[in-house]
């Protein structure tokens, strides 16, 4: 695997107190060679969350000539599936990383994690305990009370060892009985009181098999991977802040290879979106969505499918940086960078969307003739192609009105307009079906502005898009708006009843021009004046399915121009 890291942006990042710390660190000689991870629970897809964690953990890698390894956290086996596991291995891979070999499993270290535990129960630093999971919870205490010693806390060493044995090989059902550390039931912290570091689950692991029933937890598996590894800058996100002392405290009383340490950044909240692997999974299970890798969902998959470029992705991560404070981007910010990126890499085509017929009735009918057009004006590299040019076109059926008001500058009755790349036309006569509806435009063109300029100077004060009717190839396209209603899905305390009914338009007759039926899924392009686009997995041989990427119109650049905007 030789996916480069991404070059484009190398060093453009923002210096942030994260990498403040990694210099630190390596100019104190703390640490020789910086050693970071990226350690998801295989449950679900990734999301832009995730995207943000892992541009800065294999970002300050690069950086600072360390390494990045992907680390699965798979701990809990009712929740995991291997379809999930490489489903994040290939978006990572996509986002442009390479953790090259080192790839690896919480599950890798399962028989360590367990004589690390019996070294616990032998220095009387932990114990099995036969509360439910009920009565531990009852017995923690709050934020203002002290908890309550489990009446298993005193048990013998000798016993605590036949215990955890017993529970290992399979003799309790689940949740008969746990390990837990022996810590303080009165700390200030309740993450310190007497945590849970194993439970039993008899179920089969996607790569343990049926080797285990208990597993450890979150707290007792994490740093202690960490250690195996050589990760010497633990990232994680603030929730786990009040989890570190545990952290610690484990590192200190283990005898691990390794002193890794732990540092907490604030999440990525953005608004119109809900990240939560959890939320996500509803809707892939109520059918709500076309599945992980619906254009509307936040996972990279979802993105990906929409056409949004890695590229913007990294982009964006870098731009919103890394802070200690919680705050909520706003999705403008992202889909603004992804069309910095997209102007400057999609070619440019013509698509109809809602088509509304046009004739000439002085250009021959029967004649077809090839007109050169720009692919892409902010890159001249890529040159021209041809399309192909008709009597018969269609035009955006919001181009014309047939009374327009004063600021409709688009074609109407008698008005003269600019097809662009082609010709001038003129409006002559509007053709209406029996109920009124106009079905097409009878018009003229100069042949005099071919290529789209007049010699005589005249400029028409609007250019159309269009595609000859003799090569349109049809096309179905999908149009994304948010998720949700509201800016702040589930403020309301209801995250479905802000589900927005509209977030998906389908428009089934829609016409492009006959280089777009090459494009491969995920290659996105403008459609001029309309929008990016790029076709959709669904599309094929029979028939083409566009997803509308972004529109063009950036409320985030004007924001931005009037002083306002969040960044
Ligand atoms: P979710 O909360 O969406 O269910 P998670 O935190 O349970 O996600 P993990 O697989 O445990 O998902 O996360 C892997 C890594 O990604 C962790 O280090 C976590 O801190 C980080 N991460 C998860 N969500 C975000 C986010 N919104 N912003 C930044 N990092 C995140
Ligand atoms: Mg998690």
């Amino acid at each position: 695997m030789t996916a480069p890291r991404p070059t484009v942006e190398a060093g453009s990042h923002r210096g942030d107190f994260i990498r403040d710390i990694v210099a630190a660190d390596l100019a104190a000689g703390r640490v020789g060679s910086v050693v970071t991870r990226f350690p998801p629970e295989p449950n679900g897809h990734l999301h832009i969350g995730h995207a943000k964690s892992i541009c800065l953990n294999f970002g300050i890698a690069a950086d600072f000539g360390g390494r990045c390894h992907l680390r699965f956290d798979d701990t809990n086996p009712t929740k995991e599936e291997q379809e999930y596991i490489d489903a994040i291995e290939a978006d990572v891979r996509w986002l442009g990383f390479d953790w090259g070999e080192h790839l690896y499993h919480a599950s890798d270290y399962f028989e360590q994690l367990y004589a690390w535990a019996v070294h616990l129960i032998e220095a009387g630093l932990a114990y099995v305990d036969d509360l439910s999971g009920d009565q531990i919870r009852g017995y923690r205490g709050t934020l203002t009370e002290p908890g309550k010693s489990s009446p298993w806390r005193d048990r013998s060493v000798a016993e605590n060892l036949d215990l955890f044995a017993r529970m290992r090989a399979g003799e309790f059902g689940n949740g008969a009985r746990v390990l837990r550390a022996r810590i303080d039931m009165a700390s200030p912290n309740i993450n310190l009181r007497d945590p849970v570091l194993y439970r039993i689950v008899h179920a089969p692991h996607p790569r343990t098999g049926d080797a285990w029933c208990i597993y450890p937890t979150y707290d007792f598996a994490h740093g202690q991977s960490d250690a195996i590894e050589g990760v010497t800058h633990s990232i994680c996100t603030l929730e786990f802040e009040n989890h570190r002392p545990l952290y610690d405290w484990l590192i200190e009383h283990l005898p691990v290879p390794s002193r890794p340490r732990q540092h907490e950044f604030a999440r990525l909240n953005l608004t119109w979106t809900v990240l939560s692997k959890r939320f996500l999974l509803r809707l892939v299970e109520e059918g709500r969505v076309r599945g992980w890798d619906d254009p509307r969902m936040p996972t990279i998959a979802g993105y990906r499918r929409r056409g949004f470029p890695a590229e913007g992705i990294r982009r964006f991560a870098t731009d919103i940086g890394v802070s200690k404070r919680d705050a909520v981007i706003e999705i403008e910010q992202l889909e603004h960078v992804v069309r910095d990126v997209l102007n400057q890499r999609a070619l440019r085509r013509f698509a109809v969307l809602r088509p509304l017929r046009v004739v000439i009735e002085n250009y021959a009918a029967g004649q077809v003739e090839q007109l050169a057009a720009v692919n892409n004006p902010e890159d001249p590299d890529t040159g021209t192609r041809l399309v192909p040019f008709g009597r018969e076109l269609w035009i955006e059926r919001d181009d014309f009105m047939e009374d327009p008001p004063a600021k409709f500058y688009r074609l109407a009755p008698g008005r003269e307009v600019r097809l662009r790349y082609a010709y001038f036309i003129t409006c002559r006569e509007v053709v209406k079906d029996a109920t009124g509806e106009v079905v097409e435009l009878r018009c003229t063109y100069d042949p005099a502005t071919h290529g789209g300029d007049a010699p005589d100077g005249r400029r028409p004060r609007s250019t159309l898009h269009w595609v000859a009717a003799a090569r349109a190839v049809p096309a179905e396209v999908r149009l994304y708006e948010s998720l949700f209603v509201r800016p702040d899905p589930g403020a309301d305390g209801d995250l479905l009843a802000d589900l927005s009914p509209a977030s998906e338009t389908i428009l089934g007759d829609c016409l492009v021009e006959p280089s777009v039926a090459d494009l491969a899924a995920g290659q996105t392009v403008q459609f001029e004046r309309l929008g990016y686009f790029c076709p959709d997995p669904d599309s094929g041989p029979d028939g083409l399915v566009f997803n509308r990427t972004l529109t063009l119109k950036d409320s985030w650049a004007k924001a931005q121009a009037r002083g306002q905007g969040g960044g």
